[in-house]
């Protein structure tokens, strides 16, 4: 019988998998491929923290994409995806200080490239074997870092830090309003945040069909923490209402700022809610901790002996978030991202619940379903969200767990703020900047800066608290505006320190918008000359864009 004529193309496309058993030649051309890859990429790097150029994006061209009839080779798609990452910031650059994004370590990309070659499915232990117990074991690794006993935790992995607060909003629901799985909310449920919690919180509630409109947002303190008074006023408003607290959510490590809620506080209140109130449910309370997890790491260090030799100030910011974060485990559940403060690829989040038994409330079809981790198999597809879950979450986090162990991550993080210390030390030593989160304790910075002739000393509070600076205000934030326009070109061009801004810091007590520029520290590369060099752009970036029109 003579070969179809599709065959020896069949034959070629072959050639671009890897091939399914054991064959030298073949591995040694997706190992090259790779390598390829790579290499392609390192003629992109240069000094400065971007790769290659940033193009102008052109989503119209986009838009003219079609599939060609011809596939191309291995090698030129390999060309053609090195190029995609044009103009992309390097994380791991000192000289790259964005946002809350890190640079994978090695261990942790192999942890993501693995799962993408071997394809596991988390939806149960039958698709992903060992990934499946790994995904046990990290639950297991952090929940002991945060101090839930592992005995009775659970932990799955989802799609981001998002998802680790629908989640916890979830259980939350079927606490208070049980069945609601099966026959829909009935009533009027509320989730309480702070007002720097981390937007999510509007498509949870939106997505889960609460409503936005039934978000609380609670003002907080000057530190960025909830008030914990407002949050009784507002949650006890809401009972009155004859509403159900759907969850109570702690802010552990907000987005911009650092700030970290007293979650003790918090707990202790709904529990004096529960009594006061007779509740026939328990409300729900989530930690979403994605930021200030990993610093779970100092709860057993030693900051009198200070093995690692931290300069005092930043001892002084390590015991201050370690205080906060070392009530973790009262909370219902956590939300964790590797992908932030544990340096993994995208995406690599964790949902902890405390009480493995309340995933139950979650189980779909339950009628049908047999009881959860009794029968010694894992079937997380019974109530996870999603239904395939791929395993370079999993994998990746485990790297970095055994990679770095409590000292490394203590290591990394300590650095990290020492070298945030420093900044805000810099920046609070010259006369025309103000750090906006001046007890603040994290890696990131959010600073401001004033044209000639401001006293800087007073202008924060009155620009904060006084009505009669409300041009003031605004006039400076338009300034501020202008300087970072100033460093983002020049960091387009690949000069200076890439950092960004947030258009709303905090609001003022007159509802204004504070513009801030925002620094945050995640390159492991960091060091005082790159502080310094930060410190010495914003000065000449002053000097540059002038005074204000
Ligand atoms: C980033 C962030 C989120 C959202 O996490 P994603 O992984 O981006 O979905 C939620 N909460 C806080 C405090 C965050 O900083």
């Amino acid at each position: 019988m003579s070969e179809p004529p599709y065959y020896e193309r069949l034959t070629h496309l072959r050639d671009s998998f890897p091939a399914p058993v054991s064959d030298r030649m073949r591995d040694a051309y997706f190992v090259f491929s790779i390598m390829q890859a790579l290499d392609r990429i390192d003629d992109m790097k240069s000094e400065v923290p971007l790769l290659g150029e940033p193009q102008q994006l052109d989503y119209a061209a986009a838009e003219q994409a079609t599939l060609a009839e011809e596939g191309r080779s291995v090698e030129d798609v390999a060309r053609q995806l090195v190029g995609r990452l044009e103009g992309m910031p390097i994380w791991g650059h000192p000289r790259t200080q964005i946002n809350v994004v890190p640079p994978p370590s090695i261990p942790s990309v192999i942890g993501a490239l693995l799962p993408a070659i071997y394809n596991p499915n988390l939806v149960s232990d039958d698709t992903s074997y060992g990934l499946a117990e790994t995904e046990t074991a990290v639950a297991a690794m952090t929940s002991r870092l945060v101090g839930y006993d592992p005995a009775r935790s659970a932990g799955i992995f989802t799609f981001g830090g998002t998802g680790t607060t629908l989640y916890g909003a979830r259980l939350g629901i079927e606490k208070a309003f049980p069945d609601a799985m099966d026959n829909g909310i009935r009533g009027d449920g509320v989730i309480l945040a702070s007002e720097q919690s981390h937007y999510c919180r509007l498509n949870v509630a939106g997505w889960l069909g609460l409503g936005e409109r039934q978000v609380i947002e609670v003002p907080t303190h000057l530190r960025n923490d909830i008030r914990i008074d407002r949050l009784e006023a507002a949650a006890r408003a809401a009972l009155d209402d004859g509403r159900r607290i759907v969850a109570l959510v702690a802010t552990m490590g907000t987005t911009d700022a650092f700030g970290v809620d007293d979650l003790d506080a918090i707990v202790d209140l709904r529990d004096r809610l529960v009594a006061d109130y007779g509740l026939d449910y328990t409300p729900h309370v989530h930690a979403d901790a994605v930021i200030g997890w990993a610093w779970s790491v100092f709860n057993d260090y030693d900051f009198e002996g200070n093995a690692l030799g931290f300069r005092p100030r930043t001892v002084r910011a390590l015991a201050a978030a370690g205080r906060r974060i070392s009530k973790l485990a009262r909370a219902d559940s956590i939300g964790i991202d590797f992908h932030k403060t544990g340096f993994t690829p995208y995406i690599s989040s964790l949902f902890l619940a405390r009480e493995r038994d309340e995933l139950q409330l979650l189980v779909r079809g339950r009628d049908q379903m047999p009881y959860l981790f009794q029968s010694g198999e894992r079937h997380p597809g019974v109530y996870t969200l999603e239904t395939s879950r791929g395993g370079g979450g999993v994998l990746s986090a485990y790297a970095n767990l055994h990679l770095f162990g409590r000292v490394g991550l203590r290591v990394l993080l300590g650095h990290l703020v020492e070298m945030a210390e420093l900044l805000r030390e810099h920046l609070e030593g010259h006369d025309s900047t103000t750090v906006l989160n001046d007890d603040g304790v994290g890696p990131v910075t959010v600073f401001r800066v004033y044209p000639d002739g401001v006293d800087t000393w007073t202008i924060k509070d009155r620009e904060r608290t006084d009505p009669a600076a409300r041009a003031e205000l605004l006039r400076h934030n338009e300034y501020n505006r202008r300087l970072f326009r100033y460093l983002y070109d020049r960091a387009m061009r690949g000069e200076g320190v890439h950092i960004s801004m947030t258009d709303c810091y905090r609001h003022t007590d007159y509802g204004e918008p504070v513009v801030g520029l925002k620094s945050f520290m995640l390159s492991p590369f960091i060091d005082e000359q790159h502080v310094e060099r930060l410190v010495a752009d914003i000065l000449q970036a002053r000097q540059a864009i002038g005074a204000p029109p």
